[in-house]
C-alpha cells in the first residue's frame, strides 16, 4: 500500500472513531483531501485509494493540476473544491472549473461567481467563510455581517449556498478548538432557524479534526495528514 493510501485509511479511521464517540454516523462527514503544493501524481494515488474530493488553495496551481490529472488519467472523475482566498478578477476560472467554493466572504465575489458559472455545470456549491477568531484573522465575513450576506448569497441564481466554513486560530488545546467550532455551528443553526436550507459545516484540518467532528463538521479539509508535510506554500 502506498503511504498516501495508508494515511487516507488512518484519517478515515480517525473520522470514524470521532463520529462514534459523538454519536454520529460515519457517513455524515465527508473527507476533502487538500492537495495544495502536492503534484498530480499524489492526487492520482489518493484517487486509486478511493478518494474523490480534492481541495486547492491557489488557482493556477489547481488548474494546472486538473489538466495534468486529466492528461495522466483521462477517465478520472474528481470533484474539485476551491478553498483559498479569491481575487475578484479570478472568479471566472473558479466558476468554470470547480464544483465547490468554501471561501466566499463578500457579496461582490458571490455575484461574479453566479454570473460566470457555466449553465451546463449546474449550480456552484458555496460555503461562506466566517471569521470566528476576530482580530486574529483577516479572512472571512464577520459574524455581524453574516446573516445579511447569507440571505443575499442564497438568492443568487447559479449558486447553491450549502453552509459555512471557518479556519479558527491554531491551537493544540482541544477545549479551545471545540469552542471555536461550536461557535460556527451556532451561527449555522441560527441561519437554519431563519429558513436557509443549509447542510454543510466545513471545519476541521489535520490538527483539529476530532474537535471539528465532535462539534458537527460535515466536511473536514485534510492536507498534511494525507499527503505529508508541505515544504512550501
Ligand atoms: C491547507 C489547508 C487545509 C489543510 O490543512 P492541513 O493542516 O494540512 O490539514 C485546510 N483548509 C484550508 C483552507 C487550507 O488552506
Amino acid at each position: 500500500m502506498s503511504i498516501i493510501a495508508a494515511n487516507l485509511q488512518a484519517v478515515e479511521a480517525t473520522i470514524g472513531a470521532a463520529c462514534a464517540s459523538a454519536g454520529r454516523g460515519k457517513n455524515e462527514v465527508r473527507l476533502l483531501a487538500v492537495s495544495k503544493t502536492f503534484p498530480a501524481e499524489a492526487v492520482l494515488e489518493a484517487m486509486a485509494a478511493g478518494q474523490r474530493a480534492f481541495g486547492e488553495n491557489y488557482l493556477q496551481e489547481g488548474l494546472d493540476k486538473m489538466q495534468e490529472v486529466a492528461r495522466l488519467q483521462p477517465d478520472a472523475v474528481l470533484e474539485w473544491h476551491f478553498i483559498g482566498p479569491i481575487q475578484s478578477n479570478k472568479t471566472r476560472p473558479i466558476a468554470s472549473n470547480f464544483q465547490w467554493v468554501h471561501t466566499v466572504e463578500r457579496l461582490k465575489i458571490a455575484q461574479r461567481l453566479s454570473e460566470q458559472r457555466p449553465e451546463e455545470l449546474g449550480p456552484l456549491d458555496i460555503c461562506i467563510q466566517v471569521n470566528i477568531s476576530g482580530e486574529a484573522s483577516k479572512s472571512g465575513a464577520s459574524e455581524d455581517e453574516l446573516p445579511e450576506l447569507a440571505r443575499q448569497v442564497a438568492a443568487l441564481p447559479n449558486l447553491r449556498l450549502r453552509g459555512l466554513m471557518a479556519i479558527p486560530e491554531a491551537t493544540k488545546d482541544e477545549a479551545q478548538q471545540r469552542a471555536a467550532f461550536a461557535r460556527l455551528r451556532a451561527l449555522f443553526e441560527a441561519l437554519r432557524a431563519q429558513g436557509l436550507a443549509l447542510d454543510t459545516l466545513s471545519m476541521g484540518m489535520s490538527g483539529d479534526l476530532k474537535a471539528a467532528v465532535a462539534e458537527g463538521a460535515t466536511i473536514v479539509r485534510i492536507g498534511s495528514a494525507i499527503f505529508g508535510v508541505r515544504h512550501y506554500e
